[in-house]
Order: structure tokens, then C-alpha cells, then sequence
């Protein structure tokens, strides 16, 4: 064996997107020979099977297929009837897409804090973040593992406010019996190619139970029309590929397989790096199961345990290295630093392990036995 070879056996990378499509290669030649022998690119009885298979997926009635995780929030909020000043409540603690979303649909942002347990939203701070302006509530669903739902829909509930929730990162997580994506108005999904289900270009997806709100978000994506050129309103090109819902559904029955492998994965890692205080390991809460789109620790030491991991061949990643609220973007909303703790202090700690279905029990004991060999 080549020098070469070696190294690039040792190297365990963040994701190995190669590793996971290999297998479905062929089934993706047959969809595309179909798809062009057929001239069949947009919608079609592709999408309207992946909707189809992808809503009982989820638990839901109904699904739409969007172009990207971003259009399904933002088709989400204009079905909802968001209005310009409407003010929508989500968490610094997200990809910015989240947030993007409301504004790009006339919403203003406004932010409550994470919990330090599941880095997701905290219930008990939204009381005192809802005002005569809001209209609804976006929980994000991160890294895998379902928001603390119950007490989000009761407050939302109490004040009659809508619940979107950003399943973009948590494909068949469950909250006590409910599948993300089934527990609020809406559910909006990403098939970004590196989220859990991922499409082999850009993709997304919104689940609804209210048919008027998925008609609602059917003429969206397609100029607002309710049939072939007549249009209720203004809309978007927003639509779901039919090739990539032919990738989608050859992906499909495998998703719950890959989800039990990042489970697996999970466990390997407890197993390996054990209960310890240099390193935290992710809670996962009892109220649900938890499908690790990513493995995120903490440490005090991130920056120089990441260049460290980096020496010996293992790629990591940052989710995400600076809070919304102290980005450039959001300067104008006016929060500074020390509004939101629990979000910085994640921030500045947070370090993503390698996770990815195909990871092998040797590759997690190797990126353990790395992190241990850091010089604490
Ligand atoms: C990926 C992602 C999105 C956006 O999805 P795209 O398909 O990239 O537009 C939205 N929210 C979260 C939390 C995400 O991780």
C-alpha cells in the first residue's frame, strides 16, 4: 500500500457523501433515463408520489415539494397570511435560513433564548417574548432532536398564535408520540444534500394538515396559480425537481436504516468518550427520539481541540460559531451581546463530530482515542 493510501484511509471526514450514494447510484441512473426518456422534469407523478409517501413519513396529511428548506419556511409564512410588522418568535441558535424565511416573507424577528440541555428553544422564555404583534412561533428542531414541544404549542395555544416548525435537520425525530413536522401548522424540511434526507441538488418540503394551507402553498410555488394560467395572487418558481423527487423516494425507504446507524454511531461515541468534563456529550431528552443529523459536543478548549483533530486527519465542523442575533445582518435588530446567554455560550464551546450513517465503530473508537490524546 501506497504512502497516499494510507493517509487517505486515515482520514475520517466530517461526512462521506460518496460512501452514501454509492449504493444508489444505479437506481438514480434508472430515475434520470425515465425522467429524460419520458421528458418528464417538472411535476408529474414523481412529486406527487414523493408528497405522497413523504407526508406518511412524516404522520402528516399532506405534503408539498418545494425547491429548498428555506422556500418551504417562507411559502409556509405566506400561506399563514403574514403581514409586513407581523412579529414571529424563533431562536438565535439556528442556520440562518430560519430567519431569512420570516423576514423575506415581511415578519420581524424576534429571538428567546435556547435551553442548555437540548440547545433548542427554551418554553419558559416565550411568555415574556410574546407582544401585541405576534402571530406566530418557530421552533427549530437542531442537530436532530425534536424541540420541547408540549409547552410551545400550549403557549401558542393560550395566545392563539400559529406554530411552524423547522424540521429542516430532524427527518423522523419524534416528540412523545409525534413524528417533527406533525405537531404544528406546518412543518418545513430541507433535502439539502448533507441534511439527513438528501436530494442530489437543492430540495425541500412543507407537511400540513389543513388542506387549504397546502392548496394555499401549491399555488405559491408555482406563480400563484390555482390551474394553468389563472392566478389567485402573485407567487414564486418554488418547485420541487421531478428528478429530485425520483432521488428522494429511492432514498425514502432507507431513511429510517440511516437513522438507526447515526443512532448507532451516537452510542459508539458515548460508549467511547464516557461521562467526562472535558468533553459534553449531547443530551438527548427522554420526550423523544433523536436522529443525530449531527453529533455536537462542548468544550472550552474547541478551537484548539478542532485544530488538533484537524492534525490527525479528522474533520469537524462549527453549528454555528456566531448567534444570529450578533451577526452583521441582525445588527439593526438592536440585541447585543449578552441577550441571549445560553446561545453564546453555546456558540463559543460547540464543536461537531463526525456523524454520518456509513461511519464505522473503528472510525468513531479512532476520532475517541484522538480527542483523548489532545493534550488537556
Ligand atoms: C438547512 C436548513 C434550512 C434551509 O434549508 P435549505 O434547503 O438549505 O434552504 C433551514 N433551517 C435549518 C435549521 C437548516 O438546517
Amino acid at each position: 500500500m501506497s504512502e497516499v493510501q494510507i493517509n487517505a484511509q486515515s482520514q475520517i471526514p466530517f461526512l462521506d457523501l460518496v460512501a452514501h450514494h454509492r449504493p444508489l447510484e444505479e437506481e438514480y441512473c434508472r430515475v434520470l433515463r425515465e425522467a429524460v426518456r419520458g421528458a418528464r422534469f417538472i411535476g408529474g407523478a414523481e412529486v406527487a408520489s414523493f408528497e405522497r409517501e413523504f407526508a406518511a413519513a412524516v404522520g402528516a396529511p399532506g405534503a408539498v415539494g418545494l425547491n429548498s428548506g428555506t422556500d418551504a419556511l417562507r411559502l409556509a409564512f405566506l400561506a399563514l397570511g403574514l403581514r409586513a410588522g407581523d412579529e414571529v418568535i424563533t431562536v438565535p441558535h439556528t442556520f440562518i435560513a430560519t430567519t431569512e424565511a420570516i423576514t423575506q416573507a415581511g415578519g420581524r424577528i424576534r429571538f428567546v433564548d435556547i435551553d442548555d440541555r437540548t440547545m433548542t428553544m427554551a418554553p419558559d422564555q416565550l411568555e415574556a417574548a410574546i407582544g401585541p404583534r405576534t402571530v406566530g412561533i418557530v421552533p427549530v428542531h437542531l442537530y436532530g432532536q425534536a424541540a420541547d414541544m408540549d409547552p410551545i404549542l400550549k403557549s401558542a395555544m393560550r395566545h392563539r398564535l400559529w406554530v411552524v416548525e423547522d424540521a429542516c435537520q430532524a427527518h423522523g425525530a419524534t416528540y412523545r408520540d409525534r413524528t417533527v413536522g406533525a405537531m404544528g401548522v406546518v412543518g418545513g424540511f430541507s433535502f439539502y444534500p448533507g441534511k439527513n434526507l438528501g436530494a442530489l441538488g437543492d430540495a425541500g418540503a412543507v407537511t400540513a394538515s389543513d388542506p387549504a394551507i397546502l392548496a394555499r402553498i401549491r399555488q405559491l410555488r408555482e406563480h400563484g396559480q390555482s390551474e394553468k394560467y389563472v392566478h389567485e395572487s402573485e407567487g414564486y418558481t418554488a418547485r420541487l425537481d421531478a428528478l429530485q423527487a425520483g432521488f428522494l423516494r429511492v432514498q425514502l425507504p432507507h431513511l429510517a436504516v440511516w437513522t438507526e446507524q447515526r443512532r448507532q454511531v451516537a452510542q459508539w461515541y458515548r460508549d467511547a468518550l464516557g461521562v467526562q468534563d472535558r468533553v459534553r456529550l449531547p443530551d438527548e431528552a427522554a420526550y423523544g427520539k433523536h436522529v443525530y443529523h449531527l453529533f455536537v459536543v462542548r468544550t472550552e478548549r474547541r478551537r484548539e481541540l478542532q485544530r488538533f483533530l484537524q492534525t490527525r486527519g479528522v474533520g469537524t465542523g462549527l453549528h454555528y460559531p456566531v448567534p444570529l442575533h450578533l451577526q452583521r445582518a441582525y445588527e439593526h435588530l438592536g440585541y447585543g451581546t449578552g441577550a441571549f446567554p445560553v446561545t453564546e455560550r453555546a456558540s463559543a464551546t460547540l464543536l461537531s463530530l463526525p456523524m454520518f450513517p456509513e461511519m464505522t465503530q473503528d472510525q468513531v473508537g479512532r476520532v475517541a482515542d484522538a480527542i483523548k490524546a489532545f493534550p488537556w
